[in-house]
């Protein structure tokens, strides 16, 4: 495993929430954290069908665009009783041509488990892959499993995506339903960069 030595990280991400999030934890460890929009770092496209071939061709495309060192993340759903579906196609799902919709996403997951008739409960996980890629193209993965089960119908105004029909194991609310602090403590996302601070950072 290899230290971050560096001094300036790129967050290959063009969502404000994700960089706020990274810069907050990261700043303590001296490390300057640059937000892919200050780059105007091009949206590669993300053509694996895991999460790790995709945080890697995000990672992989900022390392070449700027020589620094970049942390990338892709995250998604996946449902047992769907073979994994939507899994790295999460954020397809919402695509409507006009930006993206959940509400449709979410009611696509649903009509997909009733014709399938899943049994009870309908398990499914929030994944979150993180690399982080040193421009000799060395690379260090992270992954944050959060498991739990989809439940309908739409639960809550808090948080985003598919927050509103996923209940994490061990709760009785959806992630919709529970504060940014709440979520924060336990999501697939925090898991990963926990894991990731502990091991290149700390
Ligand atoms: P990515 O930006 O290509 O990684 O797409 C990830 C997609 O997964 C997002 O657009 C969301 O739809 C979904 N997703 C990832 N993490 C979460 C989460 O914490 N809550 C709800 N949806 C999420």
């Amino acid at each position: 495993m290899r230290k971050f030595t560096e001094k300036k990280l790129l967050v290959a991400t063009h969502n404000a929430g994700k960089l706020a999030e990274m810069r907050a934890l990261l700043t303590p460890y001296g490390v300057e954290v640059i937000g892919a929009a200050e780059t105007a770092l091009a949206e590669p496209v993300e053509t694996e069908d895991n999460f790790v071939g995709n945080a890697r061709i995000k990672a992989r495309s900022a390392v070449e665009a700027t020589g620094l060192p970049a942390l990338s993340d892709d995250s998604g759903i996946s449902v047992d009783a769907l073979n994994g579906a939507p899994g790295v196609y999460t954020a397809d799902w919402a695509e409507t041509g006009n930006g993206r919709d959940f509400a449709m996403a979410m009611q696509r997951t649903w009509n997909e488990l009733e014709a399938v008739q899943a049994a009870e409960p309908r398990n499914a996980q929030f994944r979150c892959t993180l690399v982080l890629m040193w421009p000799d193209g060395h690379d260090e993965v992270f992954e944050g499993v959060l498991p739990g089960r989809v439940v309908w119908p739409p639960r809550g105004a808090e948080g985003h995506g598919y927050d509103p029909i996923f209940m994490p194991d061990g709760h009785e609310v959806t992630l919709g339903e529970m504060s940014a602090d709440q979520k924060n403590s336990l999501s697939h996302r925090a898991l990963a960069v926990s894991q990731m601070i502990e091991t290149c950072f700390a």
